[in-house]
């Protein structure tokens, strides 16, 4: 495995540690930044069972960088005969390039490159249950369909019943208007900015809200997949103003008074919230929210300045906030 791919995931998860626990002698080739084929190929020996390839899902190398080629690897583990192993990571199922978003391997490029075992999550760009997948050549899917841990590892069938409703979205095409987390990434920004305006003027209607308008914004796609990843979006915007609680108030109004919590971002002195992760059916929830959260009776002298409130039992870390 290369060294540029010794990953921790997303809850302390570290590669390193998973191939450890498996009673796997973990061998790291190439560096940081630069792995060639040629790495593998001085490393591989008789006592080598497999060639693992991980994506870098949490993290970019930039600069001066090199990886292996799946072609190549799967190329010296088919000489040795030993399989490839890639870890996909998030598994895009369809190629996210035709939405502007930056390619990502997809499950199927991956088999057809010549991986003999791809793995993917179900649930991130999948957008499915948490499930982890495993797809590749049936000489090896049978060996770790037969495998006693399967017993103990295999889903159940609420699990199998939420990913066949999402497989059956990729399979009649409506991956990327249907399942949250794709329509999420895939809509265009006309459709989020109209979701905006509505959400704008559905708090209109509820309240008097002087600071607040619509802007434009950049979403983060974030870790797990596309860790650098922006796309343009819409958000609403509310300014500090003399009418209006402290920013710091609304935020975590929204956040622990609201039902479902409505989880907004305070960045240059100014409140956000962003409709590309909104559905169509939340904007009159949010809308409420938004509204209740406004009304909050408040000093008009309050500022988003930390002032001395009295702590509170949910905030022990910082009484500042609020
Ligand atoms: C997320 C991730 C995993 C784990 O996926 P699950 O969501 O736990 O199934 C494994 N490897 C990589 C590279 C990942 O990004």
């Amino acid at each position: 495995m290369s060294r540029g791919e010794l990953v921790e995931i997303g809850g302390g998860f570290r590669v390193p540690d998973v191939i450890a626990s498996c009673g796997a002698t973990l061998v790291e080739v190439g560096t940081t930044n630069k792995t060639r084929a040629a790495d593998f190929e001085r490393a591989i020996s008789e006592r080598t069972g497999a060639l693992l390839s991980v994506h870098q899902s949490n993290f970019a190398v930039v600069g001066f960088t090199q990886r292996a080629s799946r072609e190549e690897l799967a190329r010296i583990a088919a000489a040795r005969g030993v399989p490839l192993l890639e870890d996909l990571g998030s598994g895009a199922l369809i190629d996210l390039g035709q939405w502007g978003l930056p390619h990502e391997p997809t499950a199927r490029e991956a088999v057809a490159g010549g991986a003999d075992v791809v793995m993917f999550s179900g649930d991130k760009l999948l957008g499915g249950p948490q499930a982890g997948i495993l797809v590749g050549r049936a000489l090896w899917i049978d060996r770790l369909r037969k495998h006693p841990l399967m017993r103990a590892l295999r889903p159940g069938r609420i699990v199998l019943a939420a990913l066949e409703a999402t497989l059956a979205r990729y399979a009649s095409g409506r991956a990327s208007s249907e399942l949250p987390a794709m329509r999420a990434l895939c809509e265009p920004v006309e459709i989020v900015r109209a979701r905006a305006e509505r959400l704008l003027s559905s708090v209109r209607a509820l309240t008097a809200s002087p600071s607040l308008s619509l802007s434009p914004s950049i979403a983060r796609v974030g870790g797990g997949t596309l860790p650098l990843a922006e796309l343009p979006s819409a958000a609403l915007a509310l300014a500090p103003h003399p009418s209006c609680p402290p920013l710091t108030r609304v935020e975590r109004a929204l956040r622990t008074e609201s039902e479902p919590p409505v989880i907004a971002r305070i960045a240059d002195d100014t409140l956000w919230l962003d409709a590309r992760t909104l559905a169509d059916d939340d904007v009159p929830l949010v809308a409420a929210a938004l509204a209740r959260a406004l009304a909050q009776p408040h000093r008009t002298n309050d500022t988003n300045t930390p002032a001395p409130l009295p702590p509170r039992d949910d905030d022990q870390d910082d009484p500042r906030d609020g």
